[in-house]
């Protein structure tokens, strides 16, 4: 019993030794210090299922983990974070900010107003026409930001 015991342990220990040299890189490269509860809120939004996660989420997270993290000290991280470019911050209507790493492509977002939960999509043809009507008015696009709020149909 106590042999199983350990070998389930071991693996599991070594990934996330390996985890947090990836989340160490990441922080120094971001210019930030390593510190337990940035390397720990890394790791949270690293390995959630949920892409887009407000900062009570993260905290409830960790909570649920055993990491023993304030609430305040995760907002205040999640805003180093911001500030440093490693996450994006979504102000969607209705809810709290949700926050995600910057770490994929460009993509816009739906939301359920009925639930919360924030679906990504991407269309080519969206991304072309924006460009066209920016076009039109004589300017360039820098950037956008498009989110859909919506219902599931009954
Ligand atoms: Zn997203």
């Amino acid at each position: 019993m106590a042999l199983n015991h350990t070998r389930q342990i071991q693996p599991c220990e070594a990934l996330s030794e390996k985890l947090a040299m990836v989340e160490n890189q990441e922080l120094r490269k971001a210019g930030l210090k390593v510190t337990l509860p940035r390397v720990k809120i890394l790791q949270m939004l690293d390995s959630s299922q949920d892409r887009h996660m407000s900062a009570e989420d993260v905290y409830k997270a960790l909570m649920d983990a055993g990491e023993d993290v304030g609430l305040a000290t995760v907002y205040r991280v999640l805003t180093q974070f911001e500030s440093a470019g490693l996450v994006v911050r979504h102000n969607f209507d209705g809810g709290h900010a949700v926050f995600e790493l910057a770490d994929g492509d460009h993509h816009d977002h739906m939301v359920c107003l009925d639930t919360g939960e924030v679906i990504e999509f991407f269309d080519p043809e969206i991304e072309r026409r924006q460009r066209e009507i920016v076009k039109e008015h004589g300017y360039e696009l820098v950037d956008h930001n498009l989110v859909l709020y919506v219902k599931r149909k009954a």
